[in-house]
């Protein structure tokens, strides 16, 4: 997708480029989500980029993962998950999904570029790879959550003797040395990596507060159809059911780490860890554990140092967006936890999220072309691949009387096929090359 091409008035600021309508950067399940809904709704041109192949993080998480969500609740829209021989998909069968998907739907992605800076100048949002740059009037930040380890500054005073992992980190047991494993962490991880390692480990736990655990199924049923059932999969993000999940934290999926708490198998304490000393941890009730290795299963922050675009982030580095939608022009988030419900981050939520932020890009789209074309900028777009005469004819009905001011700012629901109707006017627009790139001059 895309083509090389030189910008002339772009050289000032960030060099030749190549233009698309909408980059997404990060090609997991949200990026693609999006990929999905944009290929249903329009026709604009699309570029999905990630630093990794399609999969590659799902086959980089420790390698016993079973995904929490079952096969029919781990799918993205359009295509079905397999069968398998377990509830849950593996995160090898994830990963085998993602790609088929990318090739199901012929999705436009281009692996191994990473965006090292995603700048913004007069004419829209410019993305800086090790190739060169892309620029594009919308650009989706798809990322993912998940990235950037965080570990409590406790950890800082543990002797160097003591092995500390994050989870991102650990593969499997033999990562950790024999004895004592303290597993901090009160989520899905942290249930997961305790019950693997009481097998070959003296596992104690510590939580942020009591675990909440609930069962795989109720008479027979998946728990994931009572909740959707009952409509609280899919609570928007300030409906009581989601504040109440914020309250207390994830559900553990699952009982089977209560059975083995409760027979002493596994100790928890629902206590956090505050300081770190030598071989030992405190926690907040004052407990102190000797331990021979921790596996702090304690979460992520974002991870966005990259983005140098004012207002995109707050203070913290934490993105700024209602519902996705950032106050940047042309600028949108997109697989944030509680980004519009309980679901968001989850793969079963990402569907709905997708099509929301699909349906917003052409609006969006037009606000960022007005800009270009308000500042008496050159405008480029890149014409219709497979132009559809009646809405090209009526475009041209439209925009043939109006400036090139008023043009943009009156109509443009698909900026791109009003620019391909209007370039078509003599003198507003000259076509350099047939398939390739159209430039018009205000
Ligand atoms: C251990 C674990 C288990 C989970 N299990 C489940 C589960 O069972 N069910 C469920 O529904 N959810 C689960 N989740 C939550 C969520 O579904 C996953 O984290 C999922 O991977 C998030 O998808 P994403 O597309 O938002 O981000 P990611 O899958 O992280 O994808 C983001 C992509 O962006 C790319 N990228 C990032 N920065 C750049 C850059 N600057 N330039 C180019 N590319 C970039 C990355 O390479 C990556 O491929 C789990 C999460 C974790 C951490």
């Amino acid at each position: 997708m895309g083509t090389e091409f030189p910008v002339a008035s772009a050289e000032r600021t960030a060099g030749p480029g190549r233009v698309v309508d909408v980059l997404i950067i990060g090609a997991g399940q949200a990026g693609l989500g999006v990929a999905y809904w944009l290929r249903r709704l329009g026709d604009l041109q699309v570029l999905v980029v990630d630093e990794l192949l399609i999969g590659q993080n799902w086959l980089q998480r420790w390698d016993s993962l079973q995904l929490f969500t079952p096969r029919r609740f781990s799918a993205l829209p359009g295509l079905r998950f397999p069968a398998g021989p377990t509830r849950s998909p593996s995160r090898v069968e994830m990963a085998q999904y993602l790609q088929d998907y990318v090739r199901h739907f012929s999705v436009p992605v281009e692996t191994g570029r990473r965006v090292q800076r995603l700048s913004q100048d007069e004419f829209g949002l410019v993305a800086h790879t090790a190739n060169g740059v892309i620029r594009a009037r919308q650009v989706v930040l798809a990322t993912g959550p998940f990235r950037r380890p965080f570990v409590p500054d406790a950890g800082r005073g543990l002797s160097s003797d003591v092995r500390q992992l994050h989870s991102l980190q650990y593969r499997r047991p033999e990562d950790l040395p024999p004895g004592k494993v303290l597993v901090v962490g009160g989520g899905n991880s942290a249930a997961q990596l305790a019950l693997e390692l009481q097998a070959t480990h003296s596992v104690t736990m510590a939580s942020p507060g009591p675990l909440w655990f609930l069962p795989e199924d109720i008479a027979g049923i998946s728990m994931y159809w009572w909740t959707l059932f009952t409509g609280v999969l899919q609570a928007p993000a300030d409906a009581w059911a989601s504040r109440y999940v914020r309250r207390r934290g994830d559900a553990i999926v699952g009982t089977q780490l209560r059975r083995l708490v409760a027979v002493g198998q596994v100790r928890l304490h629902p206590h956090r860890v505050v300081a770190g000393r030598d071989r030992e941890v405190e926690l907040e009730d004052g407990t102190v554990l000797s331990v021979s290795s921790v596996l702090w299963c304690t979460g992520f922050r974002p991870d966005t140092d990259w983005i140098d675009v004012p207002g995109a982030v707050d203070g913290s580095g934490a993105p700024l967006h209602d519902a996705g939608a950032s106050p940047v022009r042309g600028l949108h988030w997109m697989g944030l936890p509680w980004q519009t419900r309980l679901n968001s981050s989850n793969i079963h939520g990402v569907g709905h999220d997708a099509r929301v932020t699909a349906r917003r890009l052409p609006e969006r789209g037009r606000l960022a072309l007005e800009t270009a074309v308000g500042c008496g900028l050159e405008v480029l777009t890149q014409r219709s691949a497979t132009p559809r005469p009646r809405i090209a004819g009526s475009a041209r009905r439209r925009c043939a009387p109006l400036s090139c001011q008023s043009f943009t700012a009156d109509t443009a629901r698909f900026p791109s096929r009003h620019l391909w109707a209007s370039c078509r006017e003599p003198g507003r627009a000259s076509r350099h090359a047939r398939g390739g790139w159209e430039r018009e001059a205000n």
